[in-house]
Parts: C-alpha cells; sequence; structure tokens
C-alpha cells in the first residue's frame, strides 16, 4: 500500500507568463512512451508481479521503492503542465470567445477536456497506454528493459529542454535528469550483480552531461545524482546491497537515504470562469458553509 504526502518533490517556479505549446511538449513526458506514467507503471507491476521476493530481496526493493519515486514525479511533471498553462485565458463573456487561445494551442484537449491542465497522454494527444509496461516475469529482461526505458526518458527530457525555455518546465526537467540518472545507474548495477555484464561503460545516454543543463547544476551540486530514497520508514532497505560503491559516473560515494526527501509546498490554481472551473463561487462557497452549520446544528 502506499502513503502519501501533499507536497511536491521540489519547489516549482511560478512564472506571470504561460507558454501552453510548451505545456503540450512536456506532455510527451508524462503519457509518452518514455513518459512518468511508464516508469512508474513499468517498476509498480514488476514489483507486484516478482517472484521469490524474500531470495531476491535487493532486486524486489530497488523496483519497489522506485515506483514510489516515479509516482511522485508524474505529480511533478502534471504539476509543470499546470504551471506552463497558467492565465492563457481570462474570464469573459461566452460571445466575446475567451477561450480562443485554445483553438490555436497544438492541444486542444487541454481547453475542451481539462479545464487546462494536465492528461495522462502524449505530446500529440495519443492516450498514455497500459503495453507501454514490460513485465516479462524474467529478471534480466525485466532489469536491461528498465535500463533502456530510463535511457529513453533521458532523450527525450533533453529534448524537450532545447524546445522550450519556459522555466518551470526547465526547472523540473533539470531535476528529472539528475534523479534518473541515477536509476539508470540503479538498474545497471542489477544487471552487472545478475550478470557480471557493465552496462555503465555505455553511459551517459545521450553522450552529455546533466551539467550540460543549466537547472540540473544545482541538484548535481546537492549530490541528488547519489541519493537512493527507500520511500519507507520501515521497508526496501535492501536497496543498499545494490545501491554502494563509487557513482560509476563521478567517483563519488552512493548513498542510500532511508525515507523520502523533504519536499516542497504543493501548488495551487485559481479559478477559471471562462472554462466553468472549479464551478463553485464565492457566494456559492458561503452558502455551502451556512447549510452545513445549519446541518451540524450550529
Ligand atoms: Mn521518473
Ligand atoms: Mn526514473
Amino acid at each position: 500500500m502506499f502513503k502519501r504526502y501533499d507536497r511536491l518533490a521540489i519547489d516549482l517556479p511560478k512564472p506571470k507568463f504561460a507558454d501552453p505549446n510548451a505545456a503540450a511538449a512536456v506532455q510527451e513526458l508524462l503519457g509518452g512512451r518514455f513518459g512518468e506514467m511508464s516508469t512508474l507503471n513499468n517498476y509498480m507491476y514488476q514489483s507486484f508481479n516478482f517472484r521469490q521476493r524474500k531470495k531476491l530481496k535487493p532486486f524486489y526493493d530497488i523496483v519497489a521503492s522506485i515506483t514510489a519515486e516515479e509516482f511522485g514525479h508524474v505529480e511533478l511533471v502534471s504539476h509543470t503542465i499546470n504551471l506552463c498553462l497558467d492565465r492563457v485565458t481570462f474570464p469573459g463573456d461566452p460571445d466575446t470567445a475567451p477561450l480562443q487561445p485554445g483553438k490555436d494551442a497544438r492541444m486542444s484537449y487541454h481547453y475542451i477536456a481539462t479545464a487546462q491542465t494536465s492528461f495522462p497522454v502524449d505530446s500529440q494527444g495519443s492516450p498514455w497506454r497500459g503495453d507501454y509496461v514490460v513485465s516479462s516475469g524474467n529478471i534480466v529482461f525485466d532489469m536491461l528493459h528498465n535500463f533502456f526505458l530510463e535511457c529513453g526518458a533521458r532523450t527525450h527530457k533533453m529534448r524537450v529542454y532545447e524546445m522550450t525555455s519556459h522555466p518551470t518546465a526547465r526547472e523540473m526537467i533539470g531535476y528529472l535528469l539528475v534523479r534518473g540518472g541515477t536509476h539508470i545507474i540503479a538498474y545497471a548495477k542489477a544487471l552487472e550483480i545478475l550478470t557480471g555484464a557493465d552496462v555503465t561503460k555505455m553511459l551517459p545516454i545521450p553522450n552529455l552531461d546533466n551539467r550540460a543543463f543549466e537547472t540540473a547544476v544545482k541538484y548535481e551540486n546537492k549530490g541528488l545524482s547519489n541519493i537512493l530514497y527507500t520511500w519507507s520508514e520501515t521497508d526496501y532497505r535492501d536497496i543498499d546491497k545494490i545501491w554502494n560503491g563509487p557513482n560509476p559516473m563521478t567517483g563519488e560515494p552512493l548513498q542510500v537515504i532511508i525515507g523520502a526527501p523533504e519536499g516542497a509546498p504543493m501548488t495551487d490554481l485559481e479559478d477559471r470562469p471562462e472554462e466553468f472551473a472549479p464551478g463553485v463561487s464565492y457566494e456559492d462557497f458561503m452558502e455551502i458553509a451556512r447549510r452545513l452549520q445549519r446541518n451540524a446544528g450550529l
């Protein structure tokens, strides 16, 4: 089972300008084949379906704990899309076509279906698909797939970074390049323990350091590329059987932290009357409060 915190992985900047087509590009990092919905669901199903989890506990623990981190990445990318879409349109009478910017935006679903928020689809609006999940039951194949999946995720993040200068999108991508780098190494080390093959010699894929991306530098400097979290106060501690020794990219010592990172405040969105969202006015809210008080006999 899962425990939830009303926190975001990092503090996302809230710029005064929107970039609706950046939001459309960032959708690929959420609902694309190599997006966070895919990493989450691949590791989640591999952990649900794991055979002999006691005998192979370090491998189970690493897949299960990274699942929890990916849940937070789905959340972070979704909030990034929401902030890229903040202040695209403004309230107005229907006859003034207040949603007109949505007509020329790349992704019309953002205006028609979700009131200018995220959606588990890719950058072309195609739904995220369950058959992006590989849960073969063969542990070497699954670890190799996860290594490949994280390298694909890194490639797409780097390309979306190069497509947009929106500060929220770049902050999120800088952080996720660093965290994804730890997952690439985790699966590489799991493969080495299982088979003796050192796939870290292929890294980085693509062949460009995280530090080439401005927003990744501070997360690298904080040492976040050396840390894996257990995401649990009590469980998944055998990840240290895999996550130990020097970081193959930098030589710095790898470290396991029990529990979850502190996180940052959750973002909130203003109302969008032109989208009828949330559809509860201040007057409605006061009437609801009065009714609740009456019902409680106050
Ligand atoms: Mn991720
Ligand atoms: Mn990952």
